[in-house]
């Protein structure tokens, strides 16, 4: 399932011992396995073999250059929500004929930009986003292929704040104003309309809601082909949830096998675009303890990493598993685990059966490897611990420690101050 494992009662990620590499880099850190990424992107790419998809690796879970490289050189496009992104795909090299570009809120110079790259298509999500992207594509004479995003209204049983396939969500358009568009599309002469896209939601459990929503979208590929209008791309989304903790997601096989047979029947090119599912149990974020406080009513092991670094605690209630880098037998009592901000929602477990830590101890948060790194922040003037990847018995920090310099960069008082 991942690379981290125990040996001789010391994690290590595939051949290299965390706790080397700590010493080196110092602490918080982030550290992603070169083969869990790869694994986990064959996984899908063999489940999905018959309709052999282009598989868009998410970018906003995990936006580092090492982890890009090493899904490009899998033959993996990407998703993209901005043009910050689209520019770090192209200094991988990434093939644009593979890039995907979905966001409810693209800019001008977003749209122009990706334009300009000749990306793949455009997820368009609204009826005035179309009229943008007309208006743009004719300024600079392209004919760019859009999907629509189709808002299928289905619950996807995940937490509210990352549920997106209902029409309370701000994504995507619903199925009458897309048949509408569909119908009227000769006025948006500048676009191709390619396709269709739906994405309900992250860290989905089930296969029930994505079969739901799915039905939805490919009887509309029905409806649109008795009003003459043929389409060439079907775009699933993401979403495939992963264990944090006792979930038991289906896996990439067990998706495959309930989807494939409707995928097939469309006859169109099926784009997929996992984030969770790639890098998530790939990477863990290290920390080190620095105090154990006891209050008379509880018990807090305050470690060096916040929410600043790994805010999915914090902003989803997320559980992550929690480990001591070595082995122990020290005494387990129930613990929070807090971060040194100056928050109440600064935790990574709450109530947590630990053992009882000593000062500059280590210990990893586990499958932080989505959504980690990349919604990190600099709350109180902190820093960012370095990104470092392994691959087999060789690291190195791909990314560097932000210094304080990093942190002032541009800034200063005006004059009238
Ligand atoms: C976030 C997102 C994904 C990836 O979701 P995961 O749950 O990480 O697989 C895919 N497509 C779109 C449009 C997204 O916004």
């Amino acid at each position: 399932m991942h690379d981290f494992k125990f040996k001789n009662g010391e994690l290590y990620c595939e051949s290299v011992r965390v706790s080397t590499i700590a010493k080196k880099v110092g602490t918080p850190f982030y550290l992603y396995s070169h083969h869990t990424l790869v694994d986990h992107f064959t996984k899908i790419k063999k489940a999905f073999a018959p309709v052999d998809p282009l598989i868009c690796f998410a970018m906003k879970s995990n936006d580092n250059l090492a982890v890009l490289k090493t899904l490009a050189d899998q033959g993996a496009g990407f998703d993209i929500v901005s043009v910050g992104e689209l520019k770090k795909a192209r200094m991988i090299n990434a093939d644009p004929q593979k890039i995907v570009f979905a966001s409810v809120g693209k800019t001008e110079e977003e749209i122009a930009g990706a334009m300009k790259a000749n990306i793949l298509f455009f997820n368009a999500e609204s009826l005035p986003e179309l009229d943008e992207i007309n208006r743009i594509a004719k300024k600079l004479k392209k004919r760019p292929k859009v999907a629509l995003r189709i808002n299928p209204d289905v619950e996807a049983a995940t937490h509210a704040r990352t549920t997106t396939g209902t029409l309370k969500n701000k994504f995507g358009i619903d199925l009458r104003a897309a048949r509408e568009i569909m119908k009227t599309r000769k006025k948006y002469s500048y676009i191709r309309f390619s396709g269709l896209h739906v994405h309900i939601g992250s860290q989905i459990i089930a296969s029930t809601p994505f079969i739901n929503a799915l039905k939805r979208v490919i009887e509309f590929v029905d409806v649109l082909r008795k009003d003459g209008i043929d389409l060439e791309y079907l775009d699933i989304g993401g979403g495939l949830g992963i264990i944090y903790k006792d979930e038991k997601p289906q896996t990439a096989q067990d998706f495959a096998n309930a989807i494939l047979p409707n995928l097939k029947r469309t006859g169109l090119k099926i784009v997929m675009e996992p984030g969770r599912f790639i890098a998530g149990n790939a990477g863990i974020f290290v920390t080190k303890a620095l105090y154990l406080k006891d209050n008379g009513v509880k018990k807090f092991l305050i470690v060096d990493g916040g929410m600043n670094d790994l805010v999915r605690p914090s902003m989803y209630d997320a559980y992550h598993e929690i480990v001591p880098l070595k082995k122990t037998s020290a005494k387990k009592t129930k613990m929070d685990i807090v971060g040194p901000i100056c928050e109440s929602g600064d935790f990574f477990a709450k109530d947590r059966m630990f053992p009882i830590l000593k000062k500059g101890d280590l210990l990893a948060i586990m499958s932080a490897g989505a959504y980690g790194y990349v919604m990190s922040s600099n709350y109180n003037v902190r820093g960012r611990g370095p990104e470092v990847i392994v691959k087999g018995n060789k690291y190195a920090v791909t990314k560097p420690r932000e210094t304080f310099k990093d942190l002032v960069r541009g800034e200063s008082i005006p004059d009238f101050l």
